[in-house]
């Protein structure tokens, strides 16, 4: 195997604010391309997203299988359309494998909606802590399946899996004993590992990300594991400086909720392809004559008539509540109670509606201020729609209370 090096310098965690500490769940407006673009988001901080030239996105919960997912996560990124991106259908292994085999500004992501859900974006560069690739073995053990239809069933056999599967492999990478593994329950990294494994809430393509934000916030360097069933990938992790961002708020439980039956709003592709870049990217059409921003896009400018080409110019995330009602009476497709708001975007003028996000129904009042986070609006004959959900900053005192 041909040694190769690559530096990680920074890494970005999300998870939603639903469930328990030791796993949790997506809400409605949530899926595996809203959680990658928060850790991706959190990995980036202030740095443009322009010195993102590659992106990789790993999971085993991609929402379209024919593709689309990429287009959504570089508009949710702010990376331009002509970035490289890959979707990898996988999860830990593939991950680790992405990063050993990264290229200077490449962003690896692995995000899981299924199951214990989150997700984590590892920046690739030339500064950081180094990774490399030390092993890896490909071998199948499907305890638990999926198909492309969605049917799963689940052989049920931990021993098996433990003993033929993830030792077996092990052993034909000559036992390295990891400082973590990810992709394993807490108590299997336990019997794998040496010394204190990172305890990790989630072990899909996810876990990899987290458990290298847990060993480089303690410090650590050594051996690191990445397990999805049988297969395994074994990397070194060197020391150097990563900076970690967690959107992480402490877990609650999810606000309860009526799905009302009958059929969803159906969906128009045309005016799904017209709204795509401004809706997804939150960019207003900026008149060419008077500056007057439109949002969402306008072919003739409500203040100076123009109907010259506009350009798209992005609007600020913070805002606040304009306007707030919550809605009760159920709506085909939808979980009521919800609550909808008019946020004002900072001094743009600008104003939008939409849903309340990582809050309870109708805990938002006119005047609370919050920002505006990339989500999922509905899925309308199978299609994703995503735009914007309003996060209250008091949804993230009362999260931080809690902590
Ligand atoms: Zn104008």
């Amino acid at each position: 195997m041909i040694a190769r090096m690559i530096s990680i310098s920074r890494i970005g965690t999300a998870l939603p604010p639903w469930g328990n500490e030791g796993a949790r769940t997506v809400g409605d407006d949530e899926d595996a391309v809203t959680l990658a673009v928060a850790a991706g988001l959190a990995a980036l901080g202030d740095t443009d997203p322009s010195i993102i030239g590659d992106v990789v996105f790993v999971s085993r919960d991609f929402p379209l299988l024919e593709g689309g997912n990429g287009a959504a996560l570089l508009a949710g990124l702010g990376c331009d359309d002509g970035v490289r991106i890959r979707e990898i259908i996988g999860g830990s292994p593939a991950v680790l494998d992405a990063i050993a085999h990264a290229t200077d500004g490449t962003l690896v992501i692995g995000s899981d909606a299924a199951g214990s859900a989150g997700a984590s974006a590892v920046l690739c560069g030339r500064s950081g802590a180094t990774v490399e690739l030390a092993g890896r073995v490909t071998r199948s053990m499907p305890v638990t399946t999926r198909d492309a239809r969605g049917n799963s069933s689940d052989y049920a056999d931990p021993r098996l899996l433990r003993e033929r599967g993830v030792n077996e492999s092990l052993a034909r990478l000559g036992d390295p004993r990891p400082i973590a593994a990810a992709g394993l329950s807490a108590r299997e990294a336990g019997s794998v590992c040496d010394g204190n494994t990172p305890k990790l809430v989630t072990t899909g393509a996810s876990a990899i990300g987290f458990a290298l934000a847990a060993l480089v916030e303690q410090g650590a360097s050594g051996t690191v594991l990445a397990v999805e069933q049988a297969t395994l990938v074994v990397a070194r992790l060197g020391e150097g400086n990563v900076l970690v961002t967690r959107d992480e708020p402490p877990a609650r439980p999810r606000p309860g909720g009526q799905l009302a039956p009958g059929a969803s709003v159906s969906i128009s592709l045309s005016a799904y392809e017209r709204a795509f870049d401004a809706k997804l990217r939150l960019a207003a059409a900026e008149c060419a004559d008077c500056g007057e921003l439109s949002y969402p896009p306008r072919h003739r400018c409500i203040e100076c008539g123009s109907e010259q080409p506009t350009t798209l110019v992005p609007l600020p995330r913070r805002g606040e509540a304009y306007s707030v009602a919550t809605i009760r009476v159920p709506v085909p497709g939808l979980i009521s109670p919800y609550t909808v708001v008019i946020v004002e975007l900072g001094d743009t003028g600008v104003r939008t509606l939409v849903r309340l996000t990582g809050a309870t129904p109708g805990s938002v009042a006119i005047g609370d201020t919050g920002r505006l986070v990339f989500r999922l609006v509905a899925v309308r004959q199978g299609v994703p729609d995503y735009g914007y959900g309003f996060l209250p900053d008091s949804a993230q005192a009362e999260q931080k209370g809690a902590a």
